[in-house]
């Protein structure tokens, strides 16, 4: 029965995949290689909740870890509370343990402290400790082993170097990337020892800076971005990122020729959506929500009026990094959250609906709406819930008459599960291009300002790609980020273990 290799690479995007092509010869032979899948990310798109689908073969509703990372660490407090009940005995590599396989994990995201698994867990914690006297975006992780008497066998270090997610400055964006070359190879050169070293049926590693490059880097890329600057010392920066990945790739799968090579990601990138659509300013418009009359708050009035002229001055002059500084440096960063996601405006004892921070502050294509069951006067929940569905379809683009959803459901309509609750009341999504904005008081249609910052987005296509089926063939080429742990599992030929509470299924079958 076959090896099977996992290498999760955070963010990996199919198109880029193919705009790169030329220059991936290791992405392009797996590519020929593997049958054509495409792989959809959770609702919402993002880091925490899609590994979480990947690990468990479980919708967001059913695991129920539906938090995003912002900048303005909206949910911070929930994030760092994770902790591995969530994940331990309920992850595919898990399943394969648990029948006799043997694993080796190298940086499961999140899943820290390591747990017990039939061979080696080498766990990375999420808590980043700044480094003394480095560049403001160096940092060190704590790492852990299972069994703790491998750490002398594999050499395990304490700590390993790692590179911030936070925004080191348009003047220093190409030392940072080269940090962050630098920590990715160190990563890789450590699990291909591992790989080397210890003796597994599944292995998987995880590699996460991907990520940062493309949400710092998109607007250098992209031709079409409005902020793209012209070919300038970033233009490659993407491109030359995703060649490291290939060479990684490629030196994983000649090191271990015998396995079966997956590579896959929890979501793709693009660009962030350039426009905003003020939706608590459309719900305003429409008596939804309802403002604030005494503005109780004085300070919070003054800065939200500060903000739109501060915000569009800062965008003119690309201002960016003293302004993200400001506004995240204590004590301002709980005021100008507050600000950004409009809550110290609202009236919550009047307002029936409101754009929900579910997914983040910041201005992603998909969003919420949230109803505030008490103050619907008359009206039964599912009255207003039906009527704001049918005024969101019907949103239009003042300028040109388009329609500015894709789609607006209820959310039940999305996912079932014991955590429902944790996704507001309606889950939209927008046409690309437009971003879901707080605003109150202001036009339907404005501009995302962070777009300057982070001009890189998270988008729902995402990468599976497959070295060999090994006798089995593809039965369908559509798959979920649920799908991916019962797959594994199948190529481990452990067919078999069906997990009753998986959502997903295996998209390979046996033949014959
Ligand atoms: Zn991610």
């Amino acid at each position: 029965m076959s090896k099977v290799l996992v290498l999760g690479i955070d963010s990996l995007s199919p198109a880029l995949l193919s705009e790169f092509e030329g220059d991936l010869p290791n992405f392009s032979k797996l590519r020929k290689l593997s049958p054509a899948v495409k792989l959809s990310s959770i609702f919402p798109p993002d880091t925490i909740p899609a590994w979480t689908s990947i690990y468990t073969g479980l919708n967001p509703a059913k695991h129920g870890l539906i938090y995003v990372q912002d900048v303005f660490g909206t949910q911070r407090q929930e994030i760092v509370s994770i902790d591995n009940s969530i994940f331990e005995g309920r992850t595919f590599w898990d399943y394969a343990s648990s029948s006799g396989k043997r694993t080796c994990l190298v940086f499961p995201h999140m899943a820290y402290p390591p747990w017990p698994v039939n061979g080696v867990m080498v766990g990375r914690s999420t808590t980043e400790l700044r480094v003394p006297g480095g560049p403001k975006w160096a940092a060190k992780t704590e790492i852990q082993i299972y069994p703790q008497e491998a750490t002398a066998k594999h050499r395990i270090p304490p700590f390993m170097t790692t590179v911030f997610g936070n925004y080191p400055g348009r003047r220093k964006l190409g030392e940072y990337a080269k940090d962050l070359w630098k920590a990715t190879s160190d990563e890789a050169e450590f699990g291909l020892r591992m790989s080397r070293e210890s003796d597994w049926d599944l292995y998987f590693m995880y590699f996460y800076l991907l990520d940062n490059i493309q949400h710092f880097f998109w607007r250098y890329h992209d031709e079409t971005d409005p902020r793209y600057p012209g070919a300038g010392p970033y233009k490659n920066i993407i491109r030359d990122s995703y060649r490291l990945f290939d060479s990684i790739v490629g030196e994983f799968m000649n090191s271990n020729p015998e396995a079966t090579t997956v590579v896959l990601s929890d979501h793709g990138h693009g660009m962030r959506p350039p426009k905003t659509v003020n939706i608590n300013a459309f719900l305003q418009q429409k008596g939804y929500l309802v403002v604030n009359a005494k503005r109780q708050n004085p300070a919070v009035y003054l800065i939200g009026r500060l903000k739109a002229m501060l915000l569009a001055f800062v965008h003119r002059h690309e201002l960016d990094y003293w302004l993200l500084s400001l506004a995240t440096s204590r004590p301002f960063a709980s005021m100008s959250k507050k600000v950004y996601v409009s809550s110290g405006s609202i009236d919550m004892r009047k307002s029936v609906a409101f754009l929900s921070s579910f997914a983040g502050a910041k201005s992603y294509s998909h969003g919420g709406v949230e109803i505030a069951a008490n103050n619907t006067s008359g009206m039964s929940y599912e009255e207003i819930r039906s009527q704001l569905i049918k005024e969101l379809l019907g949103l239009t683009e003042p300028s040109t008459g388009e329609k500015l959803m894709s789609w607006v459901r209820r959310r039940e309509e999305l996912y079932t599960g014991q955590y429902l609750s944790r996704y507001p009341d309606i889950v939209f999504q927008l046409k690309e291009g437009y971003g879901a904005y707080w605003d109150v008081d202001a036009p339907l249609i404005g501009t995302a300002y962070e777009h300057n910052i982070a001009p890189g987005g998270h988008k729902k296509e995402a990468v599976f790609l497959v070295s060999k089926l090994d006798g089995r063939t593809c039965a369908r080429t559509d798959m979920t980020l649920m799908d991916i742990a019962p797959t594994i599992l199948d190529l481990l030929g452990l067919d078999t273990v069906v997990h009753p509470e998986f959502d997903g299924s295996s998209i390979v079958e046996r033949s014959g």
